[in-house]
Protein backbone atom coordinates (compact mmCIF):
# COMPACT_ATOMS: atom_id res chain seq x y z
CA UNK A 1 0.00 0.00 0.00
CA UNK A 2 1.50 3.43 -1.07
CA UNK A 3 -0.54 5.77 1.50
CA UNK A 4 -3.95 6.15 3.74
CA UNK A 5 -6.92 8.53 2.89
CA UNK A 6 -9.13 9.18 5.50
CA UNK A 7 -12.74 10.17 4.85
CA UNK A 8 -14.67 13.35 6.10
CA UNK A 9 -16.75 12.09 8.77
CA UNK A 10 -19.85 11.04 7.21
CA UNK A 11 -18.47 10.18 3.84
CA UNK A 12 -18.53 6.59 3.72
CA UNK A 13 -21.99 6.31 2.94
CA UNK A 14 -20.77 5.74 -1.05
CA UNK A 15 -18.58 3.35 -0.17
CA UNK A 16 -20.58 0.93 2.10
CA UNK A 17 -22.90 0.77 -1.03
CA UNK A 18 -19.88 -0.43 -3.28
CA UNK A 19 -19.67 2.97 -5.25
CA UNK A 20 -16.17 3.14 -6.64
CA UNK A 21 -15.46 6.79 -6.55
CA UNK A 22 -14.55 9.00 -4.10
CA UNK A 23 -14.54 12.84 -4.98
CA UNK A 24 -11.38 14.72 -3.64
CA UNK A 25 -14.26 17.05 -1.53
CA UNK A 26 -14.50 13.88 0.80
CA UNK A 27 -11.26 13.34 1.76
CA UNK A 28 -9.94 15.06 5.11
CA UNK A 29 -6.33 13.46 4.56
CA UNK A 30 -3.91 11.55 2.58
CA UNK A 31 -0.67 9.98 4.01
CA UNK A 32 2.45 8.80 2.68
CA UNK A 33 2.59 10.73 -0.33
CA UNK A 34 1.32 8.06 -3.31
CA UNK A 35 1.70 8.20 -6.61
CA UNK A 36 -0.42 8.60 -9.39
CA UNK A 37 -2.45 5.29 -10.10
CA UNK A 38 -1.38 3.67 -6.75
CA UNK A 39 -2.95 1.60 -4.30
CA UNK A 40 -4.07 3.24 -1.39
CA UNK A 41 -5.94 2.04 1.99
CA UNK A 42 -9.47 4.20 2.46
CA UNK A 43 -10.59 4.65 5.90
CA UNK A 44 -13.22 6.38 7.40
CA UNK A 45 -12.91 9.08 9.73
CA UNK A 46 -13.35 6.54 12.36
CA UNK A 47 -10.18 4.18 11.32
CA UNK A 48 -12.52 1.72 9.91
CA UNK A 49 -10.86 0.15 6.86
CA UNK A 50 -13.48 0.62 3.52
CA UNK A 51 -11.26 -0.61 0.97
CA UNK A 52 -8.70 -0.11 -0.77
CA UNK A 53 -7.93 2.01 -4.36
CA UNK A 54 -6.20 3.44 -6.93
CA UNK A 55 -5.28 7.38 -6.36
CA UNK A 56 -5.61 9.92 -8.68
CA UNK A 57 -3.97 13.11 -7.63
CA UNK A 58 -4.94 15.02 -10.39
CA UNK A 59 -8.37 14.42 -10.87
CA UNK A 60 -11.47 15.35 -8.63
CA UNK A 61 -12.38 11.90 -8.82
CA UNK A 62 -9.15 11.65 -6.36
CA UNK A 63 -9.27 7.50 -5.56
CA UNK A 64 -11.33 4.45 -7.94
CA UNK A 65 -12.06 1.65 -5.97
CA UNK A 66 -10.56 -1.73 -6.51
CA UNK A 67 -12.51 -3.69 -3.65
CA UNK A 68 -14.49 -2.69 -0.65
CA UNK A 69 -14.54 -3.56 3.28
CA UNK A 70 -12.26 -4.38 5.72
CA UNK A 71 -10.77 -7.80 4.22
CA UNK A 72 -7.01 -7.32 3.30
CA UNK A 73 -6.91 -7.82 -0.74
CA UNK A 74 -3.48 -7.49 -2.54
CA UNK A 75 -3.73 -5.33 -5.76
CA UNK A 76 -1.61 -7.10 -8.06
CA UNK A 77 -1.28 -8.99 -11.76
CA UNK A 78 -2.74 -12.07 -10.60
CA UNK A 79 -5.55 -10.00 -8.89
CA UNK A 80 -6.05 -8.06 -12.18
CA UNK A 81 -6.13 -11.26 -13.70
CA UNK A 82 -8.84 -12.52 -11.99
CA UNK A 83 -11.00 -9.59 -12.71
CA UNK A 84 -10.06 -9.82 -16.00
CA UNK A 85 -10.96 -13.44 -16.39
CA UNK A 86 -14.49 -12.48 -14.82
CA UNK A 87 -15.26 -9.73 -17.38
CA UNK A 88 -14.48 -12.47 -20.35
CA UNK A 89 -16.80 -14.95 -18.59
CA UNK A 90 -19.81 -12.97 -18.48
CA UNK A 91 -19.34 -11.57 -22.20
CA UNK A 92 -19.21 -15.69 -23.27
CA UNK A 93 -21.99 -16.71 -20.79
CA UNK A 94 -24.22 -14.40 -22.89
CA UNK A 95 -22.91 -15.98 -26.01
CA UNK A 96 -21.62 -12.50 -27.42
CA UNK A 97 -18.34 -13.04 -29.23
CA UNK A 98 -18.47 -16.19 -31.88
CA UNK A 99 -18.16 -17.02 -35.46
CA UNK A 100 -21.05 -15.24 -36.44
CA UNK A 101 -19.84 -11.82 -33.93
CA UNK A 102 -16.34 -11.78 -33.73
CA UNK A 103 -16.09 -8.21 -31.84
CA UNK A 104 -17.25 -7.21 -28.60
CA UNK A 105 -16.56 -5.19 -25.67
CA UNK A 106 -14.79 -7.23 -23.57
CA UNK A 107 -13.75 -4.62 -20.63
CA UNK A 108 -16.06 -2.21 -19.53
CA UNK A 109 -14.10 -0.23 -17.15
CA UNK A 110 -15.96 0.41 -13.48
CA UNK A 111 -18.94 -1.72 -14.65
CA UNK A 112 -16.69 -4.40 -14.81
CA UNK A 113 -14.78 -3.73 -11.69
CA UNK A 114 -11.51 -2.42 -13.66
CA UNK A 115 -11.88 1.18 -13.73
CA UNK A 116 -10.71 3.05 -16.38
CA UNK A 117 -9.94 0.70 -18.71
CA UNK A 118 -11.44 -0.44 -21.54
CA UNK A 119 -10.64 -3.24 -24.09
CA UNK A 120 -12.37 -4.19 -27.18
CA UNK A 121 -11.92 -7.65 -29.07
CA UNK A 122 -11.77 -6.77 -32.91
CA UNK A 123 -11.63 -10.91 -34.20
CA UNK A 124 -7.38 -11.21 -33.94
CA UNK A 125 -6.78 -7.76 -32.13
CA UNK A 126 -7.72 -5.68 -28.96
CA UNK A 127 -7.85 -2.39 -28.82
CA UNK A 128 -7.40 -0.82 -25.37
CA UNK A 129 -8.05 2.70 -23.45
CA UNK A 130 -6.12 3.12 -20.24
CA UNK A 131 -8.26 6.42 -19.03
CA UNK A 132 -7.56 6.64 -15.21
CA UNK A 133 -4.22 7.14 -13.13
CA UNK A 134 -5.07 3.98 -12.14
CA UNK A 135 -5.39 1.72 -15.24
CA UNK A 136 -2.32 3.55 -16.38
CA UNK A 137 -0.15 2.18 -13.75
CA UNK A 138 -0.77 -1.46 -13.89
CA UNK A 139 -0.46 -0.84 -18.11
CA UNK A 140 2.13 -4.10 -18.82
CA UNK A 141 -0.08 -6.08 -16.51
CA UNK A 142 -2.98 -5.56 -18.13
CA UNK A 143 -1.31 -6.36 -21.80
CA UNK A 144 0.26 -9.42 -20.19
CA UNK A 145 -2.84 -10.81 -18.75
CA UNK A 146 -5.05 -9.87 -21.95
CA UNK A 147 -2.50 -11.80 -24.03
CA UNK A 148 -2.79 -14.95 -21.44
CA UNK A 149 -6.37 -14.86 -21.17
CA UNK A 150 -7.07 -14.31 -24.93
CA UNK A 151 -4.55 -15.62 -27.06
CA UNK A 152 -4.41 -12.54 -28.58
CA UNK A 153 -0.98 -11.17 -29.69
CA UNK A 154 -2.28 -7.69 -31.21
CA UNK A 155 -2.74 -4.76 -29.09
CA UNK A 156 -3.41 -1.00 -29.74
CA UNK A 157 -3.61 1.36 -27.44
CA UNK A 158 -6.51 4.53 -28.34
CA UNK A 159 -5.96 6.37 -25.50
CA UNK A 160 -6.47 9.53 -27.49
CA UNK A 161 -9.49 10.62 -25.10
CA UNK A 162 -10.49 13.67 -23.60
CA UNK A 163 -10.83 12.23 -20.37
CA UNK A 164 -7.23 11.18 -19.66
CA UNK A 165 -6.23 15.40 -19.37
CA UNK A 166 -8.42 15.14 -16.14
CA UNK A 167 -6.58 12.42 -14.86
CA UNK A 168 -2.86 14.53 -15.67
CA UNK A 169 -2.42 11.87 -18.29
CA UNK A 170 -1.37 12.69 -22.04
CA UNK A 171 -3.02 11.44 -25.00
CA UNK A 172 -1.37 8.29 -26.37
CA UNK A 173 -2.13 5.81 -29.32
CA UNK A 174 -0.52 2.80 -30.94
CA UNK A 175 0.87 -0.49 -31.00
CA UNK A 176 1.54 -1.83 -27.56
CA UNK A 177 2.20 -5.58 -28.85
CA UNK A 178 1.83 -7.62 -32.23
CA UNK A 179 1.53 -6.25 -35.57
CA UNK A 180 0.20 -2.36 -37.09
CA UNK A 181 -3.40 -2.62 -37.75
CA UNK A 182 -4.08 -3.20 -41.57
CA UNK A 183 -4.07 0.01 -43.28
CA UNK A 184 -7.40 -0.96 -45.37
CA UNK A 185 -8.87 -1.57 -41.92
CA UNK A 186 -10.09 -4.71 -40.20
CA UNK A 187 -13.22 -6.81 -41.18
CA UNK A 188 -15.22 -8.15 -38.56
CA UNK A 189 -18.42 -9.94 -38.52
CA UNK A 190 -21.63 -9.16 -36.87
CA UNK A 191 -25.06 -11.21 -37.29
CA UNK A 192 -22.73 -12.67 -40.13
CA UNK A 193 -22.43 -9.12 -41.72
CA UNK A 194 -19.11 -7.89 -42.67
CA UNK A 195 -18.04 -4.67 -41.73
CA UNK A 196 -14.69 -2.65 -42.29
CA UNK A 197 -13.13 -1.07 -38.70
CA UNK A 198 -10.21 1.55 -38.71
CA UNK A 199 -9.30 1.16 -35.10
CA UNK A 200 -6.15 3.09 -35.50
CA UNK A 201 -8.11 6.05 -36.37
CA UNK A 202 -12.17 5.17 -36.39
CA UNK A 203 -14.34 6.81 -33.76
CA UNK A 204 -14.60 5.28 -30.21
CA UNK A 205 -12.16 2.29 -30.99
CA UNK A 206 -12.85 1.45 -34.30
CA UNK A 207 -16.93 0.90 -34.46
CA UNK A 208 -20.03 1.85 -32.35
CA UNK A 209 -20.17 -2.43 -30.42
CA UNK A 210 -22.69 -0.70 -28.02
CA UNK A 211 -25.53 -0.89 -30.81
CA UNK A 212 -25.31 -4.18 -31.77
CA UNK A 213 -28.69 -4.58 -30.52
CA UNK A 214 -30.28 -1.61 -31.87
CA UNK A 215 -29.05 -2.07 -35.32
CA UNK A 216 -31.29 -5.63 -35.00
CA UNK A 217 -33.96 -3.90 -33.31
CA UNK A 218 -34.27 -1.58 -36.76
CA UNK A 219 -34.98 -4.85 -38.81
CA UNK A 220 -38.58 -4.72 -37.12
CA UNK A 221 -39.24 -1.50 -38.35
CA UNK A 222 -37.91 -0.86 -42.31
CA UNK A 223 -39.20 -3.45 -44.54
CA UNK A 224 -40.30 -1.76 -47.41
CA UNK A 225 -39.58 1.52 -45.95
CA UNK A 226 -37.86 4.62 -46.72
CA UNK A 227 -34.99 5.33 -44.20
CA UNK A 228 -33.21 8.43 -42.99
CA UNK A 229 -30.26 7.44 -41.07
CA UNK A 230 -28.48 10.82 -39.28
CA UNK A 231 -25.17 10.64 -37.78
CA UNK A 232 -24.61 7.21 -40.48
CA UNK A 233 -20.33 7.37 -39.27
CA UNK A 234 -19.56 3.72 -41.60
CA UNK A 235 -23.42 2.74 -41.96
CA UNK A 236 -23.94 -0.04 -39.72
CA UNK A 237 -27.62 0.70 -39.58
CA UNK A 238 -27.96 1.12 -42.88
CA UNK A 239 -26.40 -2.84 -44.07
CA UNK A 240 -29.22 -3.89 -41.63
CA UNK A 241 -32.06 -1.48 -42.82
CA UNK A 242 -31.20 -2.64 -46.18
CA UNK A 243 -30.24 -6.35 -46.07
CA UNK A 244 -34.21 -6.14 -43.83
CA UNK A 245 -35.34 -4.65 -47.70
CA UNK A 246 -35.27 -1.83 -47.50
CA UNK A 247 -36.74 0.02 -49.73
CA UNK A 248 -34.75 3.12 -49.92
CA UNK A 249 -31.60 4.54 -47.25
CA UNK A 250 -30.22 7.91 -47.45
CA UNK A 251 -27.11 8.55 -44.93
CA UNK A 252 -26.05 11.69 -43.55
CA UNK A 253 -22.87 12.38 -42.21
CA UNK A 254 -20.50 15.61 -41.45
CA UNK A 255 -17.39 12.97 -42.71
CA UNK A 256 -16.77 12.38 -45.95
CA UNK A 257 -14.21 9.31 -44.98
CA UNK A 258 -17.34 7.77 -42.86
CA UNK A 259 -19.34 7.75 -45.88
CA UNK A 260 -16.98 6.58 -47.81
CA UNK A 261 -16.38 3.38 -45.18
CA UNK A 262 -20.08 3.33 -45.52
CA UNK A 263 -20.30 2.64 -49.03
CA UNK A 264 -17.40 -0.10 -48.93
CA UNK A 265 -19.55 -2.00 -45.60
CA UNK A 266 -22.58 -1.78 -47.97
CA UNK A 267 -20.40 -3.34 -51.17
CA UNK A 268 -19.26 -5.89 -48.73
CA UNK A 269 -22.70 -7.27 -47.85
CA UNK A 270 -23.65 -7.00 -51.25
CA UNK A 271 -27.06 -5.23 -50.97
CA UNK A 272 -27.64 -2.98 -53.65
CA UNK A 273 -26.15 0.50 -54.21
CA UNK A 274 -29.31 1.97 -56.29
CA UNK A 275 -30.85 1.55 -52.74
CA UNK A 276 -28.59 4.06 -50.92
CA UNK A 277 -27.77 7.66 -51.32
CA UNK A 278 -25.00 9.46 -49.44
CA UNK A 279 -24.71 12.81 -47.94
CA UNK A 280 -22.05 14.88 -46.24
CA UNK A 281 -23.46 17.39 -44.67
CA UNK A 282 -24.09 18.73 -40.90
CA UNK A 283 -27.52 16.98 -39.81
CA UNK A 284 -28.78 20.34 -38.36
CA UNK A 285 -28.46 21.90 -41.72
CA UNK A 286 -29.82 18.99 -44.13
CA UNK A 287 -33.06 18.04 -41.80
CA UNK A 288 -34.11 21.80 -41.86
CA UNK A 289 -33.29 21.94 -46.06
CA UNK A 290 -35.46 18.53 -46.21
CA UNK A 291 -38.18 20.12 -44.29
CA UNK A 292 -38.26 23.01 -46.80
CA UNK A 293 -38.49 21.05 -49.75
CA UNK A 294 -41.29 19.05 -47.88
CA UNK A 295 -39.23 15.51 -48.01
CA UNK A 296 -41.17 12.58 -45.75
CA UNK A 297 -39.84 9.16 -44.63
CA UNK A 298 -40.75 6.24 -43.02
CA UNK A 299 -38.37 5.48 -40.72
CA UNK A 300 -35.73 8.40 -39.19
CA UNK A 301 -32.51 7.04 -37.44
CA UNK A 302 -30.86 9.76 -35.05
CA UNK A 303 -27.98 8.45 -33.49
CA UNK A 304 -25.83 11.69 -32.77
CA UNK A 305 -22.09 12.54 -31.23
CA UNK A 306 -22.23 12.98 -27.20
CA UNK A 307 -23.49 16.33 -26.97
CA UNK A 308 -23.27 15.98 -23.19
CA UNK A 309 -20.42 14.00 -21.95
CA UNK A 310 -21.12 15.40 -18.24
CA UNK A 311 -24.01 17.31 -16.75
CA UNK A 312 -22.07 20.25 -16.92
CA UNK A 313 -23.17 20.67 -21.05
CA UNK A 314 -26.57 19.42 -20.01
CA UNK A 315 -28.89 22.45 -21.18
CA UNK A 316 -26.73 22.99 -24.46
CA UNK A 317 -27.38 19.35 -25.22
CA UNK A 318 -30.96 19.25 -24.39
CA UNK A 319 -30.95 22.09 -26.93
CA UNK A 320 -29.71 20.05 -29.77
CA UNK A 321 -31.51 16.87 -28.70
CA UNK A 322 -34.72 19.24 -28.92
CA UNK A 323 -33.97 20.46 -31.93
CA UNK A 324 -32.76 17.57 -33.82
CA UNK A 325 -35.78 15.64 -32.60
CA UNK A 326 -38.06 17.95 -33.95
CA UNK A 327 -36.99 17.99 -37.32
CA UNK A 328 -36.88 14.66 -37.60
CA UNK A 329 -40.46 14.47 -36.55
CA UNK A 330 -41.65 16.61 -38.86
CA UNK A 331 -39.99 14.83 -41.12
CA UNK A 332 -42.19 11.33 -40.55
CA UNK A 333 -44.65 10.20 -42.69
CA UNK A 334 -47.95 9.17 -41.50
CA UNK A 335 -47.59 6.06 -38.73
CA UNK A 336 -43.69 6.71 -39.08
CA UNK A 337 -41.40 5.70 -37.14
CA UNK A 338 -38.46 7.35 -35.32
CA UNK A 339 -35.48 5.47 -33.55
CA UNK A 340 -33.28 8.09 -31.53
CA UNK A 341 -30.48 8.14 -29.13
CA UNK A 342 -28.71 9.85 -26.52
CA UNK A 343 -25.23 8.66 -25.58
CA UNK A 344 -24.83 11.25 -23.02
CA UNK A 345 -23.69 9.95 -20.00
CA UNK A 346 -24.46 13.48 -18.44
CA UNK A 347 -28.38 13.36 -19.62
CA UNK A 348 -30.28 10.46 -18.19
CA UNK A 349 -33.42 8.41 -19.62
CA UNK A 350 -36.23 10.55 -18.73
CA UNK A 351 -35.03 14.11 -19.15
CA UNK A 352 -34.11 12.32 -22.62
CA UNK A 353 -37.91 11.03 -22.84
CA UNK A 354 -39.23 14.32 -21.23
CA UNK A 355 -37.09 16.47 -24.77
CA UNK A 356 -38.86 14.43 -27.12
CA UNK A 357 -41.92 14.92 -25.77
CA UNK A 358 -41.77 18.61 -25.64
CA UNK A 359 -40.42 18.39 -29.49
CA UNK A 360 -43.39 16.23 -30.40
CA UNK A 361 -45.33 18.85 -29.25
CA UNK A 362 -43.31 22.05 -31.14
CA UNK A 363 -43.65 19.49 -33.77
CA UNK A 364 -47.12 18.91 -33.75
CA UNK A 365 -46.99 15.05 -33.76
CA UNK A 366 -48.76 12.78 -31.95
CA UNK A 367 -46.02 9.99 -31.03
CA UNK A 368 -46.14 6.76 -28.80
CA UNK A 369 -43.57 4.71 -27.68
CA UNK A 370 -42.92 1.34 -28.48
CA UNK A 371 -39.54 0.46 -27.62
CA UNK A 372 -36.82 1.37 -24.74
CA UNK A 373 -33.59 0.71 -26.25
CA UNK A 374 -30.16 0.61 -24.28
CA UNK A 375 -26.51 0.03 -24.92
CA UNK A 376 -25.33 -3.97 -25.40
CA UNK A 377 -25.14 -6.27 -22.48
CA UNK A 378 -21.37 -6.25 -23.59
CA UNK A 379 -21.62 -2.72 -22.17
CA UNK A 380 -22.85 -3.89 -18.69
CA UNK A 381 -24.40 -1.49 -15.92
CA UNK A 382 -22.96 -2.93 -12.44
CA UNK A 383 -25.81 -2.15 -10.05
CA UNK A 384 -23.98 -0.09 -7.95
CA UNK A 385 -22.51 2.30 -10.76
CA UNK A 386 -25.66 3.57 -12.75
CA UNK A 387 -23.16 5.78 -13.88
CA UNK A 388 -22.14 3.17 -16.31
CA UNK A 389 -25.30 3.30 -18.41
CA UNK A 390 -24.78 6.13 -21.35
CA UNK A 391 -26.61 5.04 -24.19
CA UNK A 392 -30.95 5.42 -24.39
CA UNK A 393 -32.71 4.38 -27.30
CA UNK A 394 -36.23 5.00 -27.95
CA UNK A 395 -38.85 4.10 -30.86
CA UNK A 396 -41.43 5.86 -31.38
CA UNK A 397 -44.16 6.04 -33.96
CA UNK A 398 -46.83 8.44 -35.06
CA UNK A 399 -50.17 7.49 -34.26
N1 LIG B 1 -24.81 5.54 -35.93
C1 LIG B 1 -23.40 5.24 -36.04
C2 LIG B 1 -22.57 5.96 -35.02
C3 LIG B 1 -22.72 7.47 -35.02
S1 LIG B 1 -21.35 8.27 -34.37
C4 LIG B 1 -23.19 3.72 -35.98
O1 LIG B 1 -24.08 2.99 -35.55
O2 LIG B 1 -22.11 3.27 -36.37
C5 LIG B 1 -21.64 9.91 -34.69
C6 LIG B 1 -21.36 10.33 -36.12
O3 LIG B 1 -21.87 11.64 -36.24
C7 LIG B 1 -19.91 10.40 -36.54
O4 LIG B 1 -19.73 9.63 -37.69
C8 LIG B 1 -19.65 11.90 -36.87
O5 LIG B 1 -18.86 12.05 -38.03
C9 LIG B 1 -21.04 12.39 -37.12
N2 LIG B 1 -21.33 13.79 -36.82
C10 LIG B 1 -21.00 14.50 -35.72
N3 LIG B 1 -21.57 15.73 -35.74
C11 LIG B 1 -22.30 15.78 -36.89
C12 LIG B 1 -23.15 16.76 -37.48
N4 LIG B 1 -23.37 17.93 -36.90
N5 LIG B 1 -23.74 16.45 -38.66
C13 LIG B 1 -23.52 15.27 -39.26
N6 LIG B 1 -22.75 14.30 -38.74
C14 LIG B 1 -22.15 14.55 -37.57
Amino acid sequence: MSGEVILKPGREKALKNHHPWIFSGAIAKVTGNPVPGSTVSVLSSKNELLGIGAYSPESSIRVRMWSFGSAPVTVDQEFLYQRMQTAFNLRERIGYLDDRNTACRLIYAESDGLPGLIADRYNDFFVVQFLTAGAEYWRDAIIENLQTLSGVENIYERSDVDVRALEGLPKRTGVLTGDEPPAEGLQIQEDCLTFTVDVAAGQKTGFYLDQRLNRRAVKKYVQGKTVLNCFSYTGAFSVYALKAEAKKVINIDSSAGANETAGLNLKLNQVNLDRCQFITADVFKELRTMRDKGLGFDVVILDPPKFAPTSAQINAAARGYKDINLLAMKLLNPGGTLLTFSCSGGLDRKLFQKILADAALDADADMTIVEQLSQGPDHPIALNFPEGEYLKGFVCQIN
